[in-house]
């Protein structure tokens, strides 16, 4: 989540390494896009305000999430996010602490893997979460095969070996074709 990372495309046969940035700058990218400039000199925002709002809510969260933890074991905190993350790293925490770091570890990331994108907001089901019940704030990522709940109360994540039952609840409660042929035909 703080260190930049290179994955691997096949493109007609030739590999090509892409280089990304660290998926909390993602993250933040999406909070306040780098726009482009238009014909007319005004800036075009670079994503949806929706999309904007999910990040900016889940970026906070995360801070706040840090920051906590970090303060409760006396750490100093530092203003930038990155670097109090990190220092997560250095602190001596029990078993039952560290159990818990790790699954909130492993929402903060989700969030960031579902939340951020190079081309398209996270699709959003008509449907009500599973856990919290609220309609409308599922946020899946099909190409990364990941999901999250962004209900403030609810901390629900789906990954790659859950992602599936998601779909059938989605499927289930909304009636609507499978997410993933929607992808697949309106990219075609
Ligand atoms: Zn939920």
């Amino acid at each position: 989540m703080t260190d930049g990372y290179v994955t691997s495309t096949i493109v007609s046969g030739r590999t090509y390494a892409v280089r990304h940035l660290p998926l909390l700058d993602q993250l933040a990218e999406v909070i306040e896009p780098s726009a482009g400039i238009g014909a007319d000199g005004r800036r075009i925002p670079a994503s949806a305000p929706p999309a904007r709002i999910d990040a900016l809510d889940r970026y906070m969260a995360i801070t706040y999430g840090v920051a906590v933890r970090l303060s409760g074991s006396g750490v100093r905190l530092a203003s930038d996010l990155k670097v109090n993350m990190r220092r997560l790293v250095g602190v001596s925490w029990d078993i039952y602490e560290l159990r818990s770091l790790d699954r909130d570890a492993v929402r903060w990331l989700t969030w960031c893997r579902v939340l951020t994108g190079w081309d398209s907001p996270p699709f959003t089901p008509n449907a009500k979460c599973p856990a919290c019940g609220m309609r409308g704030t599922l946020r899946v990522r099909l190409d990364r095969r990941t999901a999250c709940c962004v209900e403030p109360s609810c901390d629900a994540v789906w990954d790659t070996s859950t992602i599936d039952a998601l779909g059938d609840h989605i499927r289930a409660t909304n009636g609507q074709p499978e997410p993933l042929r929607i992808v697949a035909t309106s990219s075609v």
